[in-house]
């Protein structure tokens, strides 16, 4: 696991993910953690193919905590409709190989 500094207000952690096998590398904007209440904060990330669910926990620092895996997820949107683009939910791999 490691903490990579991204441009400024968001950070990369990089994961191993026992469903893929692999590291990934998950963006996380670091006001979800400043302005957090309790901690951990939990995040849960959406990729891959099948898609599912790796699920980090931040504390104040932006250590990784702990993550699990969800091997499956349901996404329910209200009815009025809220944009899939516009959930916080990234399906882009990084390409930064
Ligand atoms: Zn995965």
């Amino acid at each position: 696991m490691s903490v990579t500094e991204q441009r400024s207000g968001q950070v990369t952690l990089r994961i191993y993910c026992q469903s893929c096998k692999r590291d990934v590398d998950i963006s996380v904007a670091k006001e979800v953690v400043e302005n957090a209440d309790t901690f951990p904060v939990s995040h849960a990330h959406l990729h891959g193919n099948p898609p599912h669910v790796i699920t980090l926990y931040l504390d104040r620092q932006l250590n990784v905590r702990g993550s699990e895996v969800s091997d499956t997820a349901t996404v329910e949107r209200e009815r009025k409709g809220t944009p899939l683009s516009a959930m916080p939910f990234s399906n882009s791999e990084t390409p930064t190989k």
